[in-house]
């Protein structure tokens, strides 16, 4: 790139009117190369430079926009405020490039540059870089240095706190995955997600697994840890009824630990009240927590009793993957006095074909569907915004 070191004071260069004669022409590409070529860098043509980049950033020519904000920044006589304005232009061109070590390196040295001066644009321009950085460290799955970025920024707006929450979790089963795992730690990302997301229904579900891991069968110590995982759960799923279903597993394991399928009924019970009483009318009825219910009756009360609730079940079944469910559950013998001959396996064939194709999950952000759950959308990025479909 060429460019005039010097510029006659006062006077605007006639490849300035070019410039401007290409932008009323609508031909931008020359304008913008023109602009580039003809405007010298000084104090008052800054700003210029800088929305300049910026805009041939968003046209995607992130080369051109490294370049322009690397040529600000070669300028010895910037004053602290308008490099660190160039600076978070080009972390923004090194991020658009995926480029992401070199922006991390940039706003690295910027935080630690500003380090902890109090004025008001050193502070703005800090909580910029720092926001900068936690989307890049999400981006890298780096957890804890994500985590470690985000606590300045809490109290910016609620979603930190629940971006800090999402991140513990990470940490945390990080932490579990390892073999063996890596229980302290774990325990200790969860005690503080606790305390930075306080309403993070995933740390609470999170948190009551932890408590079962590593318990097996007819420990003594099962018990307390049982309790202590329930209580979790039943918290979850007062923050986030959707949450029902990734639960169930885990109050089933806690129950079969203890012994004692109460807390089972309870949670089961609860949560089908709550959906009936139309709380969360949107969630919809989750067959596995009526398969559950039925289950746990028919070892009380026996087969009848467990198939008659099925049956009445059928009556509230408002999509096709619970009635794909239920019938698969309702046994030939008793069906066929109500279905004719043949109708019962082919309903539960094809519904259950039918079922199948309808994934599980669903973005409420931009509609990304999956057969597990997601945390963060893999389409949209989004923390949280998974939805089951029932
Ligand atoms: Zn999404």
């Amino acid at each position: 790139m060429q460019r005039r070191a010097t510029r006659r004071s006062g006077r605007l260069d006639p490849g300035f009117y070019q410039s401007i004669n290409y932008l009323l022409n609508d031909e931008q590409d020359l304008a913008v190369d023109s602009l580039i070529e003809q405007l010298g860098i000084d104090e008052s043509t800054f700003d210029t430079y800088l929305a300049l980049g910026a805009l041939v950033r968003r046209r995607g020519e992130v080369d051109k926009a490294i370049n322009i904000h690397q040529n600000l920044l070669a300028r010895p006589d910037l004053s602290p405020t308008k490099r660190a304005q160039a600076e978070l232009e080009l972390a923004n061109d090194y991020l658009g490039a995926g480029l992401l070590g070199r922006a991390e390196q940039l706003l690295v040295e910027m935080l630690a540059r500003i380090g902890s001066a109090r004025d008001e644009i050193s502070r703005k321009a800090k909580q910029q870089a720092q926001v900068l950085l936690v989307g890049l460290y999400e981006r890298e799955s780096d957890w804890a240095n994500a985590l470690k970025v985000v606590k300045p920024l809490l109290k910016l707006a609620p979603a930190y706190p629940v971006l800090a929450g999402h991140f513990c979790c990470e940490l945390a089963l990080e932490q579990l995955a390892q073999a063996p795992p890596a229980l302290a730690g774990a325990k200790q990302a969860l005690a503080e997600g606790r305390k930075l997301a306080p309403d993070s229904a995933r740390v609470a579900l999170v948190s009551g697994r932890l408590e079962l891991a590593g318990l097996s069968e007819g420990d003594a110590k099962n018990k307390s840890a049982c309790k202590a995982a329930l209580k979790y759960f039943n918290r979850a799923l007062a923050l986030d009824a959707d949450l029902a279903l990734d639960l169930l597993p885990y109050v089933q394991r806690a129950c079969e630990l203890l012994g004692d399928n109460a807390p089972l009924a309870k949670f089961a019970s609860s949560t089908l009240d709550s959906l009936a009483d139309g709380a969360e009318s949107n969630t919809g009825m989750p067959v596995q927590l009526l398969l559950a219910q039925a289950e746990l009756l028919r070892s009380s009360d026996g087969d009848a009793a467990a198939h008659a609730m099925l049956l009445s079940a059928l009556g509230q079944v408002t999509s096709v993957k619970q009635l794909s469910a239920l019938l698969a559950h309702l046994d030939v013998e008793t069906l066929s006095t109500a279905l004719p001959a043949g109708l019962h396996e082919t309903l539960v064939q094809h519904l259950g074909d039918l079922a199948e194709s309808i994934r599980d999950f669903r973005c409420s952000n931009c509609g990304f569907s999956s057969s597990t759950r997601h945390w963060r959308c893999p389409s949209c990025q989004q923390w949280g915004e998974g939805r089951a479909v029932v």
